[in-house]
């Protein structure tokens, strides 16, 4: 058995987010286990620049309005205890709305060889702008 003791909240990378988003880490890399959570604060209007996953990734929203969008897909509204899961290699975002702080839950498994995720572009504000 090991425990894993709170660690210390820290910043997200301006390289990887636009605006104030701050991640909690809930499980921490054991060797013997792929399995990756993370528990990620996102202040109103801050969003994930663009980027994929290896092994794809599932959100679980703990509060607030989010937003998530894959490449050439809508914008779509999330709301908590929804679940969304992004197939590997697929490009796109996830944030929260204009007006409202949102948490969720990331959780995702790290490859047996190679990156976890891929990063990209920011989103716009444009882009961003076309929410529901
Ligand atoms: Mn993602």
């Amino acid at each position: 058995m090991i425990v894993q003791p709170k660690i210390n909240t820290r910043k997200g990378s301006a390289e990887m987010f636009t605006g104030d988003v701050y991640i909690d880490t809930v499980v921490y890399s054991v060797e013997s286990s792929p399995i990756r959570v993370n528990s990620v604060h996102f202040t109103p209007g801050a969003r994930t620049a663009w980027h994929s996953h290896a092994v794809g990734q599932y959100l679980h929203v703990v509060e607030g309005t989010g937003l998530v969008q894959e490449k050439n897909g809508e914008v779509k509204v999330l709301r908590p205890g929804d679940t969304i899961y992004t197939e590997p290699g697929i490009w796109h975002w996830h944030g929260a709305s204009k007006d409202s702080f949102m948490t969720h839950l990331a959780i995702w498994e790290a490859p047996s060889t190679g990156k976890e995720s891929d990063w990209g572009e920011h989103v716009s504000d444009e882009e961003y702008n076309r929410q529901p």
